[in-house]
């Protein structure tokens, strides 16, 4: 257990991106309820995570982390939960089916909704009022009421997070992920994308494989790793009053866990010494992220291990890199180098997203598909070069027909953006360019 560190320890430490609450009376009424409400996760589940990113660290297994940039209010509902799901294991079916390698899935769910943002204020037509900054803080719409921050959303976030975490847990071990039902998993507009195609034609190479098992006496339905699948949540743990407030401590080992997901990453705004984030995140035992962009030093992520993972525990740490698909080859190496030279047991994924945004003519923030593969390619060479593993991917992705990032075989011009853009921050990737994102990497993973 981390020494001298108490639940609260981070508020003598300097934390950027948080709200400021002007009602703290009302502020301290809602970490009091909170902090009576049941843990979303049990400490043992944290554990198990732990264990599995322990073997894609030692090259036995690849991490897929995807979901929205930012849950919200309005887009709660049981088919966007379900279809973000579906094509998590569909993408998981894919990179499994090439690697021969288990896929941890971890959903970016069930708790992601507080967002860094560039700047505290934003002007349209001549008004100025404070950004937006996740719906767990203030609402999206511009209008200066909405954007006060309110602490009762709080516990609208961890209310909507439970019933996340319900039905994802039912889906998981329900019936819905059994291998035999991989057919169904397939959308609609997924199969007007050619990689619909080549999913059923996988799918079909899947059922095979089960009817040759059975056939062989093995029924599939005695397996359980066959009849459903573990799934788990992750968030940016940004918003510290609300995870102190769920920070439990565990009564079989009797250290302290974040119980508001099985796993927490650290933002590339909150990565810097002396960083609250990093304070509060050093004392619980769950598995945790850190973004490395193109402003981290090898020697400062180096004393950012040795905080977080004094102990070199082995699916502690997982590395999440994004620099964009132009640094990734010039900025990636020295970092890894550093980290295996000192022995660090890490997970290296890539986060091909916050690296690759750009701005439209006409004001939208999209992410060209072209330049997400150029970045997860580049992150692969890199590897391939060091001689490390290539472990994981972070996305931004969702179920739904969006167009939000451009390019894919389903070509999503500049101009058609604006049909379908719904996040409530960044653009995500559709369910057919997750798809054929999950495609492009299973032939990098075959290389
Ligand atoms: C994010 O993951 O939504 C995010 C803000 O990323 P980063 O901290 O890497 O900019
Ligand atoms: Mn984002």
């Amino acid at each position: 257990m981390a020494s001298n560190w108490t639940p609260d320890g981070w508020k003598a430490h300097e934390a950027r991106h948080l709200p400021s609450y002007g009602d703290v009376e009302k502020l301290s009424g809602v970490e009091t309820t909170l902090a009576k409400f049941p843990p979303l996760v049990f400490a043992g589940e944290a554990r198990e995570l732990k264990k599995d990113l322990a073997e894609v660290a030692a090259g036995r297994g690849f991490l897929l982390q995807g979901g929205d940039c930012a849950e919200s209010f309005a887009e709660f509902h049981p088919d966007n939960i379900r279809d973000t799901f579906r094509v998590l294991l569909q993408m998981a079916v894919v990179l499994t089916f090439a690697s021969k390698q288990p896929v941890v899935k971890v959903g970016r769910m069930a708790g992601q909704f507080a967002k860094p943002r560039s700047a505290p204020t934003e002007s349209i037509g001549g008004q100025e009022l404070p950004s937006y900054l996740g719906d767990i803080i203030n609402g999206i719409d511009f209008d200066p009421a909405t954007r006060q921050n309110d602490p009762e959303r709080m516990v609208r976030a961890y209310t909507q997070s439970a019933a996340t975490l319900n039905l994802l847990r039912a889906f998981a071990s329900g019936g819905y992920a059994n291998l035999r039902q991989v057919h169904q998993w397939t959308m609609d507009h997924i199969g007007r994308s050619p990689w619909g195609q080549r999913f059923s034609e996988m799918a079909d190479r899947i059922g095979e494989a089960l009817d040759f098992m059975e056939a062989c006496g093995v029924d599939p339905r005695t397996v359980p790793q066959l009849q459903g699948t573990s799934f788990y949540t992750s968030h940016e743990a940004l918003l510290l009053q609300y995870e102190q407030a769920l920070t439990r401590r565990d009564s079989l080992t009797g250290d302290w866990y974040d119980c508001s997901a099985h796993m927490l990453w650290i933002g590339d705004r909150t990565r810097f010494e002396g960083s609250a984030h990093v304070e509060f995140l050093r004392g619980v035992g769950n598995p945790i992220g850190m973004k490395c962009g193109p402003s981290l030093e090898p020697d400062a992520l180096l004393r950012m291990l040795d905080t977080l993972n004094p102990g070199r525990e082995a699916g502690r740490m997982t590395l999440i890199s994004r620099f964009g698909h132009e640094k990734v080859e010039d900025g990636l190496p020295k970092l890894v180098r550093a980290v295996k030279r000192e022995g660090h047991p890490v997970v290296w994924s890539c986060d091909p997203m916050h690296g690759n945004v750009i701005k439209t003519e006409s004001g939208l923030k999209t992410r060209p598909f072209e330049r997400i593969l150029a970045e997860v390619r580049g992150f692969f060479a890199v590897h391939r070069a060091e001689g490390t593993h290539a472990g994981g991917i972070h996305i931004e992705m969702t179920g739904q027909d969006v167009t939000e990032c451009t390019g894919g075989a389903i070509a999503i011009t500049d101009e058609a953006l604006a049909d379908r853009y719904h996040t409530h921050c960044d653009p995500r990737l559709n369910g057919a360019q997750s798809i054929e994102l999950a495609f492009m990497m299973a032939d990098m993973l075959n290389l």
